[in-house]
């Protein structure tokens, strides 16, 4: 099924899209490993890796239906890279799942407007990821929020992180 050039362009934006999510876990990531604080930065190290999947997930999408990705520049905004506690580091995760699914939601709208079912069969399988996707990082910033300030509270959270697989 031949792709919209509309249809096209969201797609191959969303591979950049999901670059930036893998380029904001890794500011993330390294937060965690500049303090020693390995479970939560092995947790993070996991979930960049989930977003360089998703990314080939579209490119393979957008390959498969005979089209080309079209590179872009790969930004996070250097503020959202700042991060003041652990808490200011899930919100800013979960913030920017909430934006992926907006993304993903507007794609599958317009997949389902031009009856594309393909694509929407793809992206119905990528809301259901990002249930996933905004319930563990609503997990995790539940967890370090009851943490706060308590640094035993927070030893035994890093144990629970670094069991993610
Ligand atoms: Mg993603």
């Amino acid at each position: 099924m031949k792709l919209s050039k509309g249809l096209l362009k969201a797609l191959n934006d969303q591979v950049f899209k999901e670059y930036e999510a893998a380029h904001l876990y890794k500011a993330m990531e390294l937060y965690f490993v500049e303090r020693g604080i390995k479970g939560f930065a092995h947790w993070l190290h996991l979930q960049v890796e989930e977003e360089l999947e998703h990314a080939q997930d579209f490119i393979n999408f957008i390959v498969e239906s005979g089209e080309h990705v079209v590179f872009q520049d790969v930004k996070i905004d250097k503020k959202d890279a700042d991060f003041k506690s652990i808490v200011d580091v899930f919100e800013k995760g979960l913030k920017h799942e909430e934006s992926i699914t907006k993304s993903i939601e507007d794609i599958l709208e317009l997949a389902i407007k031009e009856k594309h079912y393909a694509a929407e069969n793809f992206l119905r399988t990528y809301i259901d990821e990002q249930m996933e996707e905004e319930d563990s990082f609503n997990n995790v910033l539940g967890l370090v929020k009851y943490c706060e300030d308590d640094k035993a509270a927070l030893f035994e959270a890093d144990k629970i992180m670094a069991r993610r697989e």
